[in-house]
């Protein structure tokens, strides 16, 4: 959809020269300029847009490819439709998931929204399972009980059988076009507008399709960009999830929180890196290794093969390492649904079915599959409250809130997550905070009013980047420098870490990122010149890359996905806070700070949970 549709698009005004050469800004003025159509922007756009507020939805690929279609087991709430369950026991699982890391007070606003949020949904139109009495179909995922960890596995996960962010975000989009936001679609957005007082006053992109640069002007700026999975090597995550949005974060001087955090799922296809869902195992998948032994009763007597994802993925790499892989490297683990009825995984399961076929050669009616532990989730992000407001540290305040400026989805650390995110409760984060985002803004800004002149040197960072960029005449191809930044994360920022891979691994991003000094952009337009765009979003991963090595080299415990062999324990004491991080990326140095740990609740209606051992 074109910006002449806008109404507001005020054409062509000259913006500040770089390198000699003279670029044009199309500008823009709405109430609401969200970045990103995955679940959490869309969300955001259709309730912002519901509120009567201008509202407009940037992002760089068509919204339905957005990497939330691929999400397959489903979405978490409590509805008690297979079997009591109750809020309480989701909000007990996602604190003892989050291995005590994550903000009290935010989990409790997810859990307790959760049914309402699925039920919209449902009115929304996604075509959830059913059960035999018409009811939203439940699954169970790792880590969802009953009784407070005590009782049996909790079936919460709705699914629309192994396509539910599929489902979710066609209807999303659907219901986004019924009222009046508008989309710039394959629009990269490269850099936040930021004013003289730290306040967001919008942002500036470029549209692929023509090479027009425009600037939006907006009272709320809402980041829903995604994850940043492609930091690593394997990852089951989309080529696109390159976390553009934390970029921009740490770019403005704003910083990053809990980036050490990274969700290694256990079942990534062995090679292919794409993902076996985890409601695989949630209908009776389990793990073996190269004796035929069903390993995980081991490591986790009562969950087993759905114990949570850091303990999956970490009891597997043992296996691997004490000689028990499978295959002819005895490096991967076998994933088993040959003893399920073809029936049931024709219904419940069909989508990975197909990838197993595809990207495994097997037939999983007959065959088990091949899988590796693959980066699949960033815990870590930009700090936000529960309200979606973007908190940073100012005059030793932690929680001090940047005007202007809102963050959604994986893009966001609520924090609802904490150091280790449960299955399913990513879907539920994306429109239960996509939805809060979208009322504070309605809460808080009036329709139409007026907006203060955009700064005079609006853009001019941005404009800068993308020049420097564009002429880049270095001799290292971006290419060459991602596959560098992918292999050391993977080498030293994985499952297991200790004190001497981190270090070794803080040397080597760091040279990574000195190097990138270097980069060579061959292509010099404007128009979808995707060497340029996959150099900004290589130059967005580096950035991040080095603070989440940073981040983890500092963090001298082990809780939730961040393990380290040299400090084995959780270390309450020390270590029960967040991690703030920022990054100077001109002198290319990063610094620490933390930030507490909220440990209150939201209402007095369930206490603060404490922290305790954490076995499964
Ligand atoms: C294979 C897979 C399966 C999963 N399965 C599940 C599951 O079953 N249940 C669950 O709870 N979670 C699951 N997850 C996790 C969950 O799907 C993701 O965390 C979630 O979908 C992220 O949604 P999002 O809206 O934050 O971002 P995304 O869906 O990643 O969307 C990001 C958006 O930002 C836009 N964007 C990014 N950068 C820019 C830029 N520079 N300019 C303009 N636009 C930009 C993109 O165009 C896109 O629209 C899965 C994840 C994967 C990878």
């Amino acid at each position: 959809m074109a910006d002449t549709a806008t109404g507001t698009g005020q054409p062509h005004r000259t913006a500040p020269g770089v390198n000699g050469r003279a670029y044009q800004f199309v500008d823009h003025t709405f109430d609401v300029v969200v970045v990103g159509a995955g679940g959490a922007g869309l969300r955001a756009t259709l309730g912002a847009a519901q509120a009567g507020l201008r509202t407009a939805c940037i992002t760089k690929v068509f919204p339905t490819r957005s990497h939330t279609v691929a999400a397959q087991g489903g979405v978490a709430a409590s509805l008690g439709n297979m079997g009591p369950d109750n809020w309480r026991w989701h909000m007990f699982d996602t604190v003892k998931g989050s291995d005590w890391l994550g903000d009290q007070d935010a989990i409790e606003y997810l859990v307790r929204n959760a049914p309402a949020a699925v039920y919209e949904l449902e009115h929304f139109g996604v075509p959830f399972s059913r059960t035999q009495d018409g009811r939203i179909y439940q699954r169970p995922f790792g880590g969802m009980t009953t009784e407070f960890g005590e009782g049996p596995p909790a079936q919460r996960t709705c699914a629309a059988a192994d396509r539910t962010g599929h489902a979710i975000l066609h209807t999303l989009y659907g219901q986004s076009l019924r009222y009046a936001s508008e989309f710039f679609i394959e629009y990269f957005a490269i850099d936040l507008i930021m004013d003289q007082e730290g306040a967001c006053v919008g942002v500036v992109a470029l549209n692929m399709d023509d090479g027009t640069l425009h600037r939006f002007r907006a009272q709320k700026t809402i980041l829903a960009t995604g994850g940043y999975g492609r930091a690593y090597f394997s990852a089951t995550s989309a080529h696109t999830c390159t976390g553009d949005g934390n970029a921009m974060v740490l770019r403005a001087g704003l910083p990053l929180q809990d980036m050490e955090f990274v969700q290694f799922h256990p079942t990534g296809i062995y090679g292919a890196g794409c993902l076996i869902t985890e409601g695989a195992r949630g209908e009776g998948g389990y793990l073996t290794n190269s004796e035929g032994e069903r390993f995980m009763e081991r490591y986790a007597p009562s969950a087993k093969d759905l114990a949570s994802r850091d303990v999956v993925s970490r009891s597997m790499t043992m296996e691997i390492r004490e000689g028990r892989g499978v295959g002819k490297g005895k490096d991967h683990i076998f994933l088993h649904l040959d003893h399920l009825d073809p029936k049931i995984l024709h219904e419940r399961l069909p989508g990975i079915s197909e990838s197993a076929r595809i990207f495994a050669g097997v037939d999983v009616t007959k065959e088990p599959i091949p899988v590796l532990p693959t980066v699949h989730y960033n815990m870590g992000g930009i700090p936000t409250n529960y309200h979606g407001e973007v908190l940073t540290l100012r005059n030793g305040n932690p929680d001090t809130v940047v005007p202007g400026l809102m963050a959604v989805g994986e893009a966001a650390c609520v924090s609802v997550h904490g150091a280790n995110r449960l299955g399913s409760n990513s879907l539920i984060d994306l429109v239960v905070f996509g939805r809060a985002a979208a009322l504070r803004c309605a809460e808080t800004i009036e329709a139409n009013d007026s907006q203060a002149p955009l700064p005079e040197n609006a853009g001019e960072l941005a404009i800068s980047r993308l020049d420097r960029f564009r002429n880049a005449n270095g001799s290292t191809p971006t290419a060459a420098l991602r596959l560098s930044m992918q292999k050391t994360m993977q080498d030293n920022c994985a499952v297991f870490r200790t004190g001497e891979i981190l270090e070794e691994g803080h040397h080597k991003i760091h040279q990574v990122w000195a190097a990138s000094e270097d980069v060579r952009v061959a292509d010099r337009s404007l128009i979808w010149n995707t060497d340029l765009i996959e150099t900004l979003e290589y130059d967005n991963l580096i950035s991040q890359a080095v603070v989440t090595m940073d981040s983890a080299l500092a963090r001298q415990e082990s809780r939730g996905a961040h393990a380290r062999e040299d400090f084995p324990d959780r270390d309450d004491q020390n270590w029960m806070k967040h991690t703030l991080s920022f990054a100077d990326t001109q002198k290319r140095t990063v610094s620490l700070a933390d930030r507490p740990v909220h440990t209150y609740t939201l209402s007095n209606e369930i206490e603060y949970i404490k922290p305790k051992k954490r076995v499964y």
